[in-house]
């Protein structure tokens, strides 16, 4: 039988690149990790194809030393200070998956890209982890990957399948005892937070060339479809913004505001937003739950009479 970590409540995040895990869940990793859960981030590419900010590392890219994936390697080790957030993995080993280029890029076919990694191989790297975490939560992205980028994708596609066959005792028994996620999420943004990031922005003035719009904010949906909103304090808000400035040949950071390498400014949000999409909600119908790990005393319950079946086989 696996070792259990001695954390009570585990969270395990699927992203897709360095920088992904800051911007999407900074507040809610910041707060979880200070609160004694154990967070454990699974980033799947090193981000090699990133376009670089500042001009003076332009030296990095693909297309000169290709040294991104190390460079930001280090970035994502510093945002993780940051967040105090000390398990950190990449999916299989650093390197295993290169990053595979906005869609349509000829970076997508590449043998080593992960967009061309069979599914199930890249998902077997999950259940290693999901298997030896043993997380009550998970989460990724929509099935767009937020935005349609092919990592964000196949993240999206390893984290579900991943899910699906750690569970599965029959797959895989050498990566450990099979283990069922209680919740799945997925990331998203409500509509009305960010058409009112938006207006502050204009309306407070920044120092970004241009200013993006909700179209380009991943994984835009209607507030309804929200279920749960997680808002740390201050010095969580703070910690994430720190960790955004960590990945800084991605991101520039202006106050509440950031920008990508479209040097377009958006609202940099203080609370964070899911979509429960495996699990039973720890809210009464109609509320958003404020904390990922609702409902989850009884699912431990659950968890542990499995164990003792699982035992007594
Ligand atoms: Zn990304």
């Amino acid at each position: 039988m696996t070792a259990h970590p001695p954390s009570a409540r585990r969270l395990l995040l699927v992203h897709a690149h360095p920088d992904d895990e800051s911007i999407n869940n900074g507040v809610t990793m910041a707060k979880y990790a200070a609160e004694g859960a154990l967070v454990t981030l699974v980033t799947c590419t090193r981000g090699e194809e990133g376009e670089v900010i500042p001009p003076e590392l332009a030296h990095l890219a693909p297309d000169r030393d290709d040294t991104l994936g190390p460079h930001r390697d280090g970035e994502l080790a510093a945002a993780m200070a940051e967040l105090g957030v000390t398990d950190h993995r990449f999916l299989g080993a650093p390197g295993r998956y290169r990053d595979s280029g906005m869609m349509g890029a000829p970076q997508n076919d590449r043998p080593d890209s992960f967009w061309q990694a069979p599914l199930d191989a890249a998902a077997a790297d999950l259940v290693a982890v999901i298997r030896e975490v043993r997380p009550q939560v998970l989460v990724t992205y929509d099935p767009n990957g937020g935005y349609g980028h092919p990592d964000h994708i196949k993240a999206h596609r390893v984290a579900m399948r991943g899910a699906e066959l750690a569970a599965q005792a029959d797959f895989r028994p050498e990566l450990g005892g099979a283990y069922a996620i209680g919740k799945i999420y997925w990331n998203c943004n409500p509509r009305s937070v960010v058409e009112e990031g938006f207006a502050r922005l204009r309306a407070a003035g920044h120092s970004f060339p241009g200013v993006a719009t909700v179209d380009d904010v991943p994984g835009v949906v209607p507030d309804s479809e929200v279920t749960a909103s997680i808002s740390g304090g201050p010095e969580h808000a703070a910690a994430k913004a720190a960790a955004m400035r960590a990945h800084y040949t991605q991101i520039a950071v202006d106050g509440p505001f950031f920008a990508l390498s479209n040097d377009l400014g958006q609202p940099l949000f203080g609370t964070e937003h899911y979509r429960l999409v495996h699990g039973v909600p720890g809210a009464v119908a109609g509320d958003r739950e404020d904390d990922l790990f609702a409902g989850i005393g009884e699912m431990v319950g659950m968890e542990e009479s499995a164990r003792i079946e699982e035992a007594a086989e």
